[in-house]
């Protein structure tokens, strides 16, 4: 059964606009199997029942804030069109996609608003958007596809008299393309099956393919720093972006130079990652590659997580780690094998058993390349997985993963309307303290989720794959608190977040700060890192109008 949107089949119009309750467009499909529905009853204690999302679109949202002359100059930068005070302009750019934002918008909640949505069609425009803003005093809040899960969107206005979203979607050109140094200069603005498609008719790819692939966009991926279902082989999207343009309200700024340099520390590490602080990215010069001339995706199954984790290990020192790993934990294993309600997945659970694999973990692997040297790559390591006691489990599994590749967000819509709590958070740790900090926010999660009669699944997956040590993705689903969801969320955030910190893990491995992450950056960064942060701001945006209040605030 599929889940998610196909885009490709979907009009330019449909394409366009992401649903403001959750995830995909009009066209989306959001069906919960009877057997899936079943077994959650069982596993987490929940009464299913019909909690659809209120009608947004019959709510009054509040009066712009914009003054008049401000509006008029916006409007001779950028044209009428391109200047929107309308509530559901607005409602669109008003928030990201965590379950905070869902459950805030879905119970008709249509606070924080920007008071303007801006729609700039060049990075001059960008600049005198900018260079205005900070003479008016409005906050200037960057958005790409509104798919961030942190709170990069809903800083507010802070200080300042009013807030323009700057919608970067008409900067979705390609720009150059110099396919023999395998360089490309593209706006923030476009999308990433755009690109791909267009880098398909020359040969090439970018290896990109976050989650939120269908709707994020390439400048948003540069601002979070975002990592793909790929990345173990394609790298993080920072390793993928060779230069950036900035706009920002002080002037036009140039970082990176392909292929390399050592002219002073490296500026374009403080670009990437900035989440809209310093200004807008304007164009980015990405690294492509040819297209693979194959892609092979397999299933494993180790016994146990440590085993299938030095499993993991033992492949990044022998260098032999597939483009592709994604390993998931007992749990997430199990809710693999039994949420889809397949015939198919059934036998494989049955299969498992069978070889003593019944707690097992499942592992994902895919090679992608020149046929001969993906073919040396995976003989190589499958006698490394083999010595480790992993079993194959073929091609089918790999396949069946890829199809469905996109579909969690669409199953999380499901599981919201019946009166669930889904989200998810991530982490990177080293080999040594890898497992401590998986069983460590474990805990915190379910101690922070349970109650008498219920407690939630915890299921999680290691995604991607260094020499020194690996990610962590947790997905959390429990009986929602209708009372209070988001005390609910949060308290159980908070003492994830701490536990995982306290055990060595990282603040966040590709999700970004926001403002849901900023309160712990000190303890990843230092305060001196911080202070660093605020001095560029002041330098590049004196007066803080850029995104205020996210990944850095004024104590
Ligand atoms: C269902 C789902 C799945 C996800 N899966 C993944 C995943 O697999 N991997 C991953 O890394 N992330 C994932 N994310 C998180 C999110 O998709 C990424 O953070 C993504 O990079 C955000 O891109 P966007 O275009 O939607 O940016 P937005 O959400 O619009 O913005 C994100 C932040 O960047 C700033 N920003 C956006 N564009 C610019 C610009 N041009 N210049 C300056 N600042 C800018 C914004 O102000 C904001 O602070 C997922 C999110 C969801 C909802």
């Amino acid at each position: 059964m599929a889940y998610w949107v196909n885009s490709a089949a979907m009009t330019a119009e449909e394409r366009a606009e992401l649903s403001l309750t959750g995830w995909g467009t009009a066209g989306s499909v959001h069906v919960l199997p009877n057997s899936a529905r079943k077994w959650l009853q069982r596993e987490i204690g929940w009464n299913p029942r019909s909690t659809p999302a209120e009608g947004l679109a019959l709510k009054t949202t509040a009066a712009t804030r914009l003054p008049d002359a401000a509006s008029a100059a916006l409007i001779e930068i950028v044209g009428d069109e391109h200047v929107c005070t309308d509530g559901p302009n607005r409602l669109r750019r008003g928030s990201g996609r965590s379950y905070l934002d869902l459950i805030r918008r879905r119970g008709g909640d249509v606070s924080g608003l920007p008071d303007v949505v801006v729609v700039p069609g060049s990075h001059d425009e960008v600049l005198a958007v900018l260079r205005r803003c900070a003479e008016d005093d409005l906050a200037v809040v960057p958005y790409g596809g509104g798919t961030s899960v942190v709170g990069g969107l809903a800083g507010g206005a802070g200080e300042h008299r009013a807030i323009v979203a700057l919608d970067v979607r008409r900067l979705d050109s390609i720009d150059s393309i110099d396919a023999k140094s395998l360089l490309v200069s593209v706006g923030p603005g476009m999308r990433g099956p755009e690109f791909e498609t267009r880098m398909a008719r020359y040969g090439l790819t970018l290896g990109h393919f976050p989650q939120s692939y269908e709707f994020a966009t390439l400048g948003g991926y540069a601002a979070t720093r975002s990592v793909g279902q790929a990345s173990t082989g394609y790298g993080r999207f920072d390793e993928l972006v060779a230069g950036v343009r900035l706009a920002t309200p002080v002037g036009d700024w140039r970082v990176g130079r392909a292929p390399a340099s050592a002219a002073g520390p490296d500026l374009l590490g403080l670009v990437l990652g900035s989440e809209g602080i310093f200004g807008v990215i304007t164009e980015l010069t990405l690294r492509v590659r040819p297209a693979p001339e194959t892609k092979q995706y397999e299933g494993w199954s180790f016994r146990s997580l440590p085993r299938a984790v030095e499993g993991l290990r033992q492949l990044s020192r022998a260098g032999l780690l597939p483009d592709i790993a994604r390993l998931s934990d007992p749990d997430e294993t199990r809710a693999n094998l039994i949420l889809p309600g397949s015939s198919k997945a059934a036998a494989l659970q049955a299969l498992l058993r069978a070889r003593g694999h019944g707690g097992g973990c499942l592992l994902i692997i895919g090679w992608e390349g020149e046929n001969d040297a993906v073919g040396i790559r995976r003989r190589a390591a499958s006698s490394l997985l083999r010595r480790c006691e992993a079993i194959r489990l073929g091609r089918a599994t790999g396949q069946s993963w890829f199809a469905n590749r996109y579909a969690g967000p669409y199953v999380r819509d499901a599981l919201l309307d019946v009166g669930l709590l889904v989200e998810t958070l991530e982490t990177a740790a080293s080999w040594t303290d890898l497992m401590e900090v998986y069983d460590a926010t474990r805990e915190a999660l379910v101690e922070f989720l349970s109650t008498e009669d219920k407690k939630p699944l915890v299921m999680c997956h290691v995604s991607h794959v260094y020499p020194t040590g690996a990610s962590l993705y947790f997905t959390v689903v429990a009986d929602r608190d209708e009372d209070r969801p988001l005390q609910q969320w949060l308290l159980a955030k908070r003492a994830a977040t701490d536990a995982l910190l306290s055990r060595g893990g990282v603040l966040t491995h590709h999700h970004a700060v926001g403002i849901d992450h900023a309160p712990w950056l000190a303890q990843e960064i230092g305060d001196l890192g911080v202070a660093v942060l605020h001095a560029v701001k002041d330098r590049l945006d004196p007066t803080g109008i850029c995104n205020p209040g996210v990944l850095i605030s004024r104590p």
